[in-house]
């Protein structure tokens, strides 16, 4: 096959503006999901590593060049970064297919673009970081100042490894942030190469340092850290709740992007064609790996049985194959932990009385791979696991309701509130719905969108704070209040003129 034609180099930690190797001198064996076989040796970062990183990081934002420099050339730096990601776009996109085993078509033509447009869309917010003038009293000036907030750790997971590096790392480099970005260690190629590329663009050592390795050793280390300012979490639930537990003692600030079980809506006046493909694409783009996934499909029951019979055709021509094909649409999972866990959630589903009208096997290409097929459960009601759960996987749970008040009750009954779908022809509608649905993102006649400019979190158990857009700098700055006193002396409270501000 393709995947073994150029070997790839062993992967390195990026310490304090270097490639290195881990301080134990250990590595670990990345695998390609796709083939079963090793890809290269990745460095294996340990405690001690996470603080070889912390003093690095911590050094580059209390003495150097990059909190102080003029914010136009840091935007010049991170304007660099998301070209040097486009021109080496084919090696980047490559690199995430066979570490996480997502179709090329997705990495190249979606991925790449993505975490540039991060770096690119965020060198812009550089130059318009402001605090404001405010008034208080006349005897005052008072404004406001927007800080970084110091050392930022991302905890990114292995579903979308190159975005997220464009998601957490642009914006807290952005507002002046020095980062320690750990990957997870199933998919840490493309962010030690963007580590790389950072180098070549220009960002001063320390400031972006990468950890590949053991979530519970080297992730830990960070939460733990005294001398890490923040948090930005994203992964799955369980973790989020155990980082919010273990960052309590240093009150450390968090920011927490988590699981989801998102309800995708068709409405019977919807146009069904787009619907079914907008359904399908829903769940099987990155093979259902994807937080924001339309897990859940609420369809309305007169249109139901039409609905599903287009679904199922349509996930029965869904077929696994070779990612690195350009035509692959459906490549492996990204484990065979992850892919034993989604077949173990079909026969949950036909256990609690499911039907299965397609997919449900795993289908190996070339007689290997952690492949699953596009899988439809039709019939199931909201109160079981597979509705309530999220299966991370090209496994989509089909569930009638009748009319709109019935699915705005089962659109918002569950715990998460990530993201949600809504399909009908009819603008009233599509507006009222999307304000009553419980979602940080919700897409009309549309689904799976994003955007550096666009914000992007959860409501409810999906999270809290927010990647993207403007919105997501306030969560890598912080606000100092200052008061210029213009008028009076300074001495014992009864100076103070009247109607200045006292405690
Ligand atoms: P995960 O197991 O929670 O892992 C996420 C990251 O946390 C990984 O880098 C992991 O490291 C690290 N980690 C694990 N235990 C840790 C600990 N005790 N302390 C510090 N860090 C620790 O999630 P995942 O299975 O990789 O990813 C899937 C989940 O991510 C899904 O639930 C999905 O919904 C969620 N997700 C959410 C969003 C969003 O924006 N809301 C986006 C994408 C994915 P190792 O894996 O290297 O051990
Ligand atoms: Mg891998």
């Amino acid at each position: 096959m393709t995947q073994t034609l150029t070997p790839v180099k062993p992967a390195k930690l990026i310490i304090n503006g270097a490639p290195v190797d881990a301080a134990s001198g250990e590595t670990y064996t990345t695998m390609n999901p796709a083939t079963e076989e090793p890809i290269c040796a990745v460095a294996k970062a340990g405690a001690e590593d996470a603080e070889r990183a912390v003093v690095a990081a911590r050094a580059a934002f209390d003495s150097g060049p990059w909190p102080r420099m003029k914010p136009a050339e840091r935007q010049r730096i991170l304007w660099r970064l998301g070209d040097l990601i486009l021109e080496h776009g084919d090696e980047l996109g490559r690199l995430e297919t066979l570490d996480n085993g997502k179709p090329i078509f997705e990495s190249r033509q979606i991925d790449v673009p993505m975490a540039a447009n991060c770096f690119h869309y965020f060198a812009g917010w550089t130059t318009k970081l402001a605090g404001e003038t405010l008034p208080s009293s006349p005897s005052f000036l008072t404004y406001t100042l927007r800080e970084p907030l110091g050392v930022v750790g991302a905890i990114i997971p292995w579903n979308f490894p190159m975005n997220m590096v464009g998601w957490k790392a642009a914006p807290a480099l952005a507002a002046g942030n020095t980062v320690i970005l750990k990957p997870a260690e199933l998919t840490p190629l493309t962010a030690i190469r963007i580590g790389e590329l950072a180098l070549e663009a220009g960002l001063p050592p320390g400031v972006l340092n990468i950890l590949a390795g053991p979530g519970a050793i080297v992730g830990e280390a960070l939460v733990r850290h005294p001398r890490v300012d923040k948090i930005s979490f994203t992964g799955s639930t369980d973790v989020g709740k155990h980082l919010m537990r273990s960052a309590a003692d240093t009150v450390k600030k968090l920011t927490l992007e988590l699981g989801g079980k998102s309800p995708n809506i068709v409405f019977a006046d919807a146009d069904l064609e787009a619907a079914a493909r907008g359904a399908s694409t829903g769940i099987f783009y990155g093979k259902g790996e994807v937080c924001a996934a339309g897990s859940r499909l609420l369809v309305e029951r007169s249109v139901h049985d039409e609905f599903v019979a287009k679904l199922a055709e349509r996930a029965k021509k869904l077929v696994p194959a070779d990612p690195l094909d350009p035509k692959t649409r459906l490549g492996a999972l990204a484990s065979k932990g992850q892919m034993e866990k989604v077949l173990g959630y079909v026969q949950t589903g036909v256990r609690e009385g499911a039907r299965l009208v397609a997919g449900g096997e795993r289908q190996p290409v070339n007689g290997r791979g952690w492949f699953v097929q596009a899988t439809v459960l039709d019939g199931v009601e909201n109160k079981m696991r597979v509705a309530q759960e999220e299966i991370f996987g090209p496994v989509l749970a089909v569930i009638p309701f009748d009319g709109v008040e019935d699915a705005v009750a089962k659109a918002n009954d569950i715990l998460y509130g990530l993201a949600a779908g809504i399909w009908t022809r009819d603008v009233k509608k599509s507006h009222a719905v999307a304000r009553r649905l419980q979602a940080g993102t919700v897409w009309v006649n549309a689904y799976n969108f994003y955007d550096a400019a666009i914000p992007f979190g959860g409501y409810k158990a999906s999270g809290f704070g927010r990647d993207l857009g403007p919105d997501c700098l306030r969560d890598y700055t912080q606000v100092k209040s200052v008061w210029v006193n213009l008028e009076y002396a300074w001495g014992s409270w009864e100076t103070v003129p009247q109607g200045a501000p006292t405690q």
